[in-house]
């Protein structure tokens, strides 16, 4: 693995771009949430593919896919992570270090994730690890999810794994649109979340990535989701160029990020909700996800010149 290119702020986030030996492209990202200090809350985001096959509307990962990250290249993506801020490799001292199975890809395709997933604890000493998968739930990995609730009740039972699902707008037809027509209903997740939600274990987030116009109504969420048991995460849509060929607009912004109707809505209905905007800034250089390895792929970018001008760079 060769690392071509780095963006970011050292106390924020660093975006990684990795040139992988089968000539890949990868992205994976180090980030520490302000104001928690990194070593309390550190937080990796790996990529699963090379590309997505499902191909959302807002996404730029999904223009192409050249096939599924390897375990080994997963282990590779957490290992280089883990040694840029690491001298002791094994041994992770971070009361919150969770790993995001969220950047490329889409997890619950791949296989080899379920293996990084139970591999992990025997590979790291971590005693804060935590897991984390986010999912749109095509029909397609329905093994996988079964053999991940069994993985999470034995590994990672009283709370030290995050599950989260996309789901975007509470439209059934809207939903299919935006992802692809071949994922599960909002029931069938409720279903699924029944069996997944045990007593200790974190909610199980339902992110909504707000487009303008499309529907999300807190009722029928109310209906078929149990407050008790879920958490709701409202995202911006950001200007991907998938995003704004699809002419999708984001319903949040900078103007409206700190009063959104739909929050005091989802509240009054007894869902613990909150928004989450990660930087705006990302959205002039580029660096949202799959926007620079999509780049590099058209061969629109020449990444060796791009690291070493780093004229991305945000700090
Ligand atoms: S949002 Fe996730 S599932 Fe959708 S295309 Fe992008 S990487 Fe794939």
């Amino acid at each position: 693995m060769e690392i071509v290119g780095k963006y970011g702020k050292d106390d924020l986030a660093i975006l990684y771009i990795a040139k992988m030996d089968n000539g890949q492209i990868l992205e994976f990202v180090e980030s520490t949430p302000p104001p928690i200090p990194r070593e309390k809350k550190w937080v990796l985001i790996i990529s699963t593919m090379f590309g997505c096959p499902i191909q959302c509307l807002m996404c730029d990962a999904g223009e192409y896919y050249n096939g599924n990250v390897s375990k080994e290249q997963m282990l590779e993506e957490i290992d280089f992570l883990i040694k840029s801020r690491f001298s002791d490799i094994k041994y992770i001292d971070v009361p919150k270090f969770k790993i995001q199975f969220a950047r490329m890809g889409e997890p619950t395709l791949n296989d080899d994730v379920l293996e990084v997933i139970r591999e992990l604890p025997s590979i790291y000493d971590a005693p804060g690890l935590m897991p984390c998968i986010s999912t749109v739930a095509p029909r397609t990995a329905r093994e996988f999810m079964e053999r991940l609730l069994v993985i999470k009740d034995q590994l990672y039972s009283n709370g030290k794994f995050q599950l989260q699902f996309s789901i975007h707008s509470t439209n059934e037809e809207i939903r299919k649109e935006i992802m692809t027509s071949n994922i599960w209903t909002l029931e069938e997740i409720a279903e699924y979340g029944q069996r997944w939600f045990k007593e200790g274990d974190r909610k199980i987030t339902l992110n909504f990535a707000v487009v303008k116009n499309y529907e999300i109504d807190p009722v029928t969420l109310r209906r078929i989701f149990d407050p008790e048991k879920y958490i709701i995460k409202i995202t911006p849509i950001n200007p991907t160029n998938k995003a704004l060929e699809n002419n999708l607009e984001s319903a949040i912004n900078e103007e409206n990020e700190h009063y959104f109707p739909l929050v005091e809505e989802l509240k009054k209905l007894g869902f613990e909700t909150f928004i989450s905007i990660g930087e705006w800034e990302e959205n002039k250089i580029g660096t949202n996800c799959g926007q620079f390895a999509t780049r590099s792929n058209k061969g629109q970018v020449e990444i060796k010149e791009t690291y070493l001008t780093t004229q991305y760079k945000l700090n």
